[in-house]
């Protein structure tokens, strides 16, 4: 048990203690949102160029302590050490990329009777930002960067389980010159401190990414102030296989659009669709290569997949294989660690729970399909509809099945969905909003139209 007051930090692949900090109440919320509510003017007055420069002084800290922050991140989260670099890169490239922000948030002149019409992109205020533990610093930054390039202050809450490098990043914007009070991160409960920064009256949005219940509730309690919300939330993509694609390449890398981050991934292809004239080639080859991925310790250079992020998710996947026999499961190491191998089952009903809901752990379903309409229906038929991803080597089928597809970010011919200048959001029960792009800058300002009479 931690002390009153603190959030013991646990590293999943030992279970050991990795750190202690203070745990942030929602008496600490109503401090910080005053503070950040202070600063607003403040930070939306600052010239473009500045805020620029400080935006970009951001991201160039990350990049020189991005070896202390991966290691961090490796140990807090589990994550393999060479995953967590990967992630550190995308956040100062970030940073950098919405850097270019602030001289580039235009209005528009319009043609009217009677004078000029013109409009401005203005900040919203304070904005609250909630944050998962799969990707802490990168859905963290995802958000930070956007809300403050459009001129906002902002208090970061994120998960309870992995607040370590998001009060790395407030030091290190502070040492880039962020105006005080202008960016908060307090390490608390969902319960409290996120339903407190969510109803506070002074907080204009709430930025959000976790699982579709919380996000639910988050919209729910978001609507009484009709407070404005971006909710990116859980997923149970396809990766839908044609018998006329290079289908060795596909079943190569479908493991790792499963497996990756252990399965801890809102993106991850966990539905597996494969074209039954192919299933058997296919299935062979995905389980040699689910076989040779390295599951072990986060630090190790060569390892690929790590631990789950608790015992709590270690036990809620097992339940989902309660009574199942796998058609194959992988080795994990034994002993201390919230280790679960990888695990494949096939063929899968896709009405099937195990086809239908998140179990964001390890485990990949492969269902057949006869036609490309079957491999279409089968794919929209869940609530979700956040990535997924098309292997065909006919351009015409490609399109026509992504236009079909009710699914915000596709990729064909590859398992890749996220980019930092391309929008990234889901369709259904996947969430609202878009983040990363021009289009998350613009979910961080309200258009104000001013009209001039000239006479
Ligand atoms: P979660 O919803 O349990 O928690 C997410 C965050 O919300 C945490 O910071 C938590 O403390 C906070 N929270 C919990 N209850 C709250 C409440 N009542 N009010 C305010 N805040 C509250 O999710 P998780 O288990 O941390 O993360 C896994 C989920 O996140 C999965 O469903 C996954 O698909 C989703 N996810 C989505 C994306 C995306 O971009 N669509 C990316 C990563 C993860």
């Amino acid at each position: 048990m931690a002390p009153p007051g603190t959030l013991r930090v646990l590293e999943p692949a030992t279970e050991a203690v990795l750190a202690e900090v203070p745990e942030a109440t929602a008496a600490d919320v109503d401090i910080a949102v005053s503070s950040a509510k202070a600063a607003a003017g403040a930070w939306r007055s600052v010239a473009p160029t500045a805020r620029s420069q400080i935006l970009a002084r951001i991201g160039d800290l990350v990049t020189s302590h991005l070896e202390d922050l991966a290691r961090l991140e490796s140990r807090n989260v589990g994550k393999p050490i060479a995953d967590a670099r990967g992630e550190m890169e995308v956040v100062a490239h970030t940073f950098h990329y919405y850097a270019g922000a602030p001289e580039r948030l235009l209005g528009q002149s319009i043609p009217v009777a009677g004078g000029i019409d013109v409009t401005f992109r203005e900040p919203l205020g304070v904005v609250g930002i909630i944050v998962p533990w799969n990707f802490p610093l990168p859905l963290a930054a995802w958000k930070v960067a956007p809300a403050l390039a459009a001129g906002n202050t902002v208090v970061l809450k994120p998960s309870e389980l992995t607040p370590l490098t998001a009060l790395e990043l407030r030091r290190l914007a502070e040492e880039a010159g962020l105006p005080a009070g202008a960016f908060h991160v307090l390490a608390g409960y969902g319960p409290s401190a996120g339903e407190r920064l969510v109803t506070h009256p002074d907080v204009a949005k709430i930025a959000f990414t976790g699982s579709t219940a919380v996000g639910k509730r988050i919209h729910e309690l978001a609507s009484a102030s009709l407070k404005r919300v971006t909710l990116e939330l859980g997923g149970k993509s396809a990766n839908i296989v044609f018998a006329d694609a290079d289908v060795a390449a596909a079943a190569r890398a479908a493991p790792l659009a499963v497996f990756g981050n252990s399965g801890q991934d809102c993106c991850a292809r966990s539905r597996v669709l494969v074209e039954r004239s192919c299933l058997d080639e296919f299935v062979e080859l995905f389980i040699e290569e689910t076989s040779r991925l390295r599951v072990g310790d986060p630090l190790d250079e060569s390892t690929q997949l790590g631990p789950l992020i608790s015992a709590k998710q270690r036990d809620r996947v097992a339940g989902y294989l309660d009574g199942i026999t796998p058609t194959f499961r992988s080795t994990a190491p034994q002993g201390h660690g919230f280790w679960f191998p990888p695990t494949v089952v096939c063929p899968t009903d896709p009405t099937d729970r195990l086809a239908q809901e998140e179990i964001f752990g390890p485990v990949a379903t492969i269902i057949p399909f006869d036609t490309e309409a079957d491999a279409v229906e089968i794919a929209n038929g869940t609530r979700y509809g956040l990535s997924g991803s098309i292997w065909t080597r006919d351009i015409g089928r490609a399109f026509r099945v992504a236009r079909n597809l009710d699914s915000g970010t596709l990729s064909i011919n590859s398992n890749t969905s996220v980019r930092v200048s391309t929008p990234f959001g889901g369709f259904k029960e996947s969430g609202m909003g878009r983040e990363l792009g021009p289009d998350a800058l613009e979910s961080y300002t309200e258009v104000k139209n001013v009209f001039v009479a000239v006479t």
